[in-house]
Formats: structure tokens, sequence, C-alpha cells
């Protein structure tokens, strides 16, 4: 079974190697609004986003609300090519070079990605970054208790830790953002990554997500194209919710770690850059080394970041777009 994928795509196909190549950081600003691309097919290209175009946001906002637009500047930047590339190290069989376009962003796809697939990739992430191609059994005893068959899974790197720590972190915006699409899928005391995937139509939904326990990719829809009617919330959002609270009840609280090489800093809200003493509304964000933005313009005063833990030093040299 293949399906589209809608937005849920997203994390896999752009975020993962887009951070990994250093071309976003999550205070990346982006304008979203209405923008007509040149596709590979040298047709013009003009996806909307779901709801509202937002002006100008960062990463993490764009990330919260499912915002279309950031995603296909990025792919542009980052090529199709380059995600495929990416997919297929994280277990996705399905792609074709009539996948070669913009819309692999949003996951308009040719054929699509059957959900065990879809899940294996997003393992990948919560696998700090190791693909483990997915099994169906451990081993094979005999009655005697002696070993017949042993599952072996192929692993591969795909990402880096850091990217997949910081991936993780921000994957959990859309269910612990005043804008989430998926704060639903919250469980009490668990960090849980969640996104959401809608297609033309309303033919299928999804949700795909984890916790520092458990993968989980659920789809609902019908065999046969059909629009999918209900009041509410996504379906497979619910489905998904309901099975993960129940496997993870009575579990251990525990929260996605960030490994100290991940870099920490306090970035002015106003401006996306480094923040200083002046700046009045300021958050904590999370950076590859050699991806710290400059320093905050728009306000004066003294540097802020200069006693964070890390000791990797601030480089403002890169003329990253903020
Ligand atoms: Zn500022």
């Amino acid at each position: 079974m293949k399906r589209q994928t809608g937005s849920s795509m997203k994390p896999i196909a752009v975020l993962a190697p887009a951070i990994e190549k250093k071309l976003i950081t999550n205070v990346t600003v982006f304008a979203d609004e209405p923008t007509t691309f040149t596709d590979y097919n040298g047709k013009p290209y003009s996806p909307t986003d779901y709801d509202d175009y937002k002006g100008s946001i960062t990463l993490r906002q764009a990330v919260e609300s499912s915002q279309n637009i950031p995603f296909v500047k990025i792919m542009e930047q980052l090529t199709p090519q380059v995600s495929i590339k990416y997919l297929e190290k994280m277990g996705i069989t399905t792609l074709n070079d009539n996948d070669v376009n913009l819309a692999l962003s949003l996951g308009g796809l040719d054929q699509g990605i059957s959900p065990l697939e879809f899940a294996g990739s997003y393992a990948t992430i919560a696998n700090d970054g190791v693909y483990i191609e997915p099994t169906f059994y451990t081993k094979i005893d005999s009655i005697s208790g002696s070993n017949i068959l042993k599952s072996r899974q192929k692993k591969t790197r795909v990402i880096s830790k850091d990217t997949a720590c910081i991936l993780k972190q921000l994957l959990t915006e859309p269910v612990t953002g005043t804008y989430g699409t998926a704060t639903y899928c919250n469980i009490s005391g668990i960090d849980v990554a969640a996104k959401t995937g809608t297609t033309n139509e309303n033919y299928d939904r999804w949700l795909t997500g984890f916790t520092p326990y458990y993968t989980a990719v659920c789809w609902y829809g019908f065999d046969m194209n059909e629009t999918i009617n209900f009041n509410g919330k996504n379906p497979a959002g619910l489905m998904w919710s309901s099975v993960m609270k129940n496997i993870h009840s009575g579990l251990p609280n525990k929260k996605f770690e960030m490994p100290s090489s991940v870099l920490t800093r306090t970035i002015c809200k106003d401006s996306g850059k480094l923040a200083n003493s002046n700046c009045p509304n300021t958050f904590t964000e999370y950076f590859l080394k050699d991806t710290i933005p400059g320093n905050c313009t728009q306000h004066s005063g003294s540097n802020l970041n200069k006693n964070n833990s890390n000791k990797s030093p601030n480089k403002n040299s890169n003329s990253r777009k903020l």
C-alpha cells in the first residue's frame, strides 16, 4: 500500500537534510506569502498554505502550524535530488524520477509511501540519525531452545546525532505550540514529536510521530480515493494518540536529550539574531556548530551569550539568510 503523504513529508524530505547540510537553522526567517516557483519541468508552481499566510516567520513557527511556502523555498535550495538521496537512505523505496519536483517538499508524490517505510524513516530521527530496517520478528528458537533464525536489521547512519536531536526537539512544536496542529497528541511527562499530513480533496490523513520510547505512523482513508468527512480532529491523529497514550501508560517520564555538542543561545524574538541585554523578548534556541546567527542590531546592549556554557565561539561570518 502506498499513499500520498501531504505535510507529514516535511520532516524527512526537507528538515532532516536541510538542517544536516546547514542550509537552515530553527531561526531562519522566511516570507510566508503567495509565491510562484519555477518547477523542474519549467512550469510555474504556486502552492498555497492550508490556512492563512503568516508573513515573516521563523522555521520553528513554520513547523508549528505547518505553513507550506517556507518548505518549498527550502526544497528549492536543497534540490529534490538531494532530498531523494536522504529519503532512500531512510528506507523509502517508492520514489522515482517523477518525484524530482518541488511538490516533493509537501508530499505530493508520484507513487506515495507505505506506512511501514514511513515509520522506518521517522524512526531514523528517533534513533539519533541511524536508519534501522524494520523487522517483524527478533528471533526464532527451536523447542529445545537452540536458535534457528535471528533477525539481522541493516543499520545506516543518515544524519548526525546533533541534527537528529535538534529535529526531535523542533518536532515537539506541533504538539506543544500555541498554534500546534497536533496538540491532542500530548502525553503527560513524556516528550512527543509529531507531524500531521493531509492530502488534496481530504483523501488521506496522517499522523507521524515518536517519543523517546516508540515511533508510530497512522494513516486514515479509503482504499479507493474518497474524501474523508469528519468533525473536529484529524482521525489519524486521534488513532495515534489513543494507541500511543495506552502503550506509554506506566512508563517513566522521559524527555528528548540534547547532546552537549548542540549549542544553546539566547535569541532576540524581533530580529531572530543573538540577543543582547536590551532585547525585550528573547528565547532559547538550539544550533549546530557553525550555524550561530549574528548579533541583534535592532536593539543595542551588552552581549548575553558570552557566558553560555558551550565552548564553541560565536561564528558570525556565515551569510545565513535570517
Ligand atoms: Zn533584539
